[in-house]
């Protein structure tokens, strides 16, 4: 499958090929941080078919033992992807920056016994008050017009 993603302010975009049925979902510590979030969702691309628009901002770090490029917006803040510091093979996309995210459910989950205690919660913590959700999920370009 085609997918295609953007921060959120534009500077950086991407394409890739993805296995529709390779979408994860991280519960550990370090997706939580570093994705603002309670959990993050991933989805590897094969490096050959990978294709990026725009310099990201890199940084270093171990990840369950092995060392981990991250990259993100320098000016938007925006997590893209990581990929492995030494002979990468694929990159790993994170799902809220990919315009197709919707329609990838993820197949599985890591980590999960770190998961936020209340996530089972969620569908039935009612809506707050002010919030009308909107109607379709938009695409980077669609936010920004705003
Ligand atoms: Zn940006
Ligand atoms: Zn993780």
């Amino acid at each position: 499958m085609h997918i295609d993603g953007a921060c959120h302010c534009g500077l950086i975009s991407f394409t890739g090929e993805i296995n529709p049925a390779g979408v994860t979902v991280c519960h550990c510590a370090d997706c939580q941080v570093m994705s603002g979030a309670p959990f993050r969702t991933v989805v590897e691309v094969p490096i050959g078919q990978f294709r990026l628009s725009g310099e990201p901002k890199r940084y270093a770090m171990m990840q369950h033992g092995k060392p981990w490029i991250q990259t993100f917006c320098p000016t938007c803040g925006t997590p893209l992807f990581a990929a492995a510091a030494e002979s990468p093979t694929s990159v790993v996309i994170r799902l809220g920056c990919v315009t197709q995210r919707a329609q990838l459910r993820p197949s599985a989950q890591i980590w999960r016994h770190l998961a936020l205690p209340w996530l089972s919660d969620l569908p039935s913590i009612p809506d707050a008050a002010f919030a009308s959700p909107p109607a379709v999920v938009r695409s980077p370009k669609e936010t920004r017009r705003e």
